[in-house]
């Protein structure tokens, strides 16, 4: 039973996922690029180790959600990366949104030193790694899938394997490409709505009752109306994404015309400088064609 864990990159989805180990009893080291994200961990007991290399010594299981490719490249891959510390017999998951050839490409690194290696990355955002309630993909082995488990059940409300290594982070883009098409229908809704002079607190409430309701759709929709665009999932890490879904696409040569429309409106609104504010600030691209902002009567 696996009973030591590191956990780096303490981010929106990191931080959650290490308290909830933590809570869980879990023999905790962490590492974050910018150090003072680790100072609420050490003061609960975990350690904080200087590098990746470091932080992987001595633990069972390397845990790792970092914002993207590059991030990756430099945690595992550099000069004092993960790779440059782990040793036969410990696992490693990465939990960060990657192509699946990245996925492989770790892989094969770990392997060459003994290392399993799964790609899980998660559904949900801020709070549901904060309350454990994420939706979470794995793929890889199965018996190291099967020992890792238990582990992700303290962080997940669902867990599905997805067999070989690639096809969770593939899973994972296709869901994205999902939810970006939906945060765009979203949008461009809700722009006519106000268009037409529509009560925008009615209008959500019929899509919080109707056949196309999804929780997605009225927990952002209801933001937005507030016009409450703090960050849960940053519009910049959308933009990559939709790039990343792009690429995946092209290699799968499966079409995407919607993406492609919704990636330009995400790089409009990144444009316009709103990339830290939350996903759903794609709607800015929009208000500002349309000339107008979407913003519910008080009632
Ligand atoms: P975030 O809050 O921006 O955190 C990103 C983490 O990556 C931070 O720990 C950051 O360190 C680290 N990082 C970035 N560039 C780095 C570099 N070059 N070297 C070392 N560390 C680096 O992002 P997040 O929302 O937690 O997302 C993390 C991953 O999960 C992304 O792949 C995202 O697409 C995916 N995801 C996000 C959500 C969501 O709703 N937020 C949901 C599902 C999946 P610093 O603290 O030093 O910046």
């Amino acid at each position: 039973m696996i009973k030591t864990i590191s956990y780096l990159g303490l981010g929106t989805m990191g931080s959650g996922m290490a308290s909830n180990l933590l809570i869980a009893g879990y023999k905790l080291t962490v590492w974050n690029r910018s150090a003072e994200k680790c100072e609420a961990f050490a003061s609960k007991g975990a350690r904080v180790a200087d590098t990746p290399a470091d932080a992987v010594r001595d633990t069972e299981l390397v845990m790792y959600c970092l914002s993207n490719e590059e991030a990756v490249e430099e945690v595992v891959f550099g000069a004092k990366g993960i790779l440059a510390g782990i040793k036969e017999g410990q696992i490693a998951i990465d939990m960060s949104t990657v192509l699946p050839a990245t996925s492989l490409r770790e892989q094969e690194a770990y392997a060459k030193r003994g290392v399993d290696f799964l790609d899980v990355p998660v559904f949900g955002s801020k709070q549901e790694s904060a309350d454990a309630k994420l939706w979470i993909m794995a793929a890889g082995n199965k018996a190291v899938f099967e020992n890792v488990k238990p582990v992700l059940e303290h962080l997940g409300q669902t867990i599905h394997y997805f067999g070989k290594n690639g096809n969770a982070a593939a899973m994972k883009l296709v869901g994205n490409l999902i939810v970006a098409l939906e945060l765009e229908a979203l949008a461009e809704g809700l722009v006519l709505a106000q268009k037409a002079g529509l009560d925008l607190n009615t209008v959500m409430e019929v899509v919080k009752v109707a056949d196309f309701r999804s929780a997605l759709l009225v927990s952002n929709g209801q933001n937005i109306l507030k016009r409450d665009f703090s960050p849960s999932f940053a519009l910049k890490l959308m933009l990559k994404d939709a790039s990343l879904i792009e690429k995946f696409s092209e290699t799968m040569e499966s079409p995407i015309p919607a993406l492609r429309v919704v990636e330009k409106n995400l790089a409009s609104a990144v444009g316009l400088g709103f990339g830290n504010e939350n996903a759903s600030a794609l709607i800015k691209a929009l208000e500002k064609e349309a000339g107008i902002e979407v913003k519910a009567l008080n009632r």
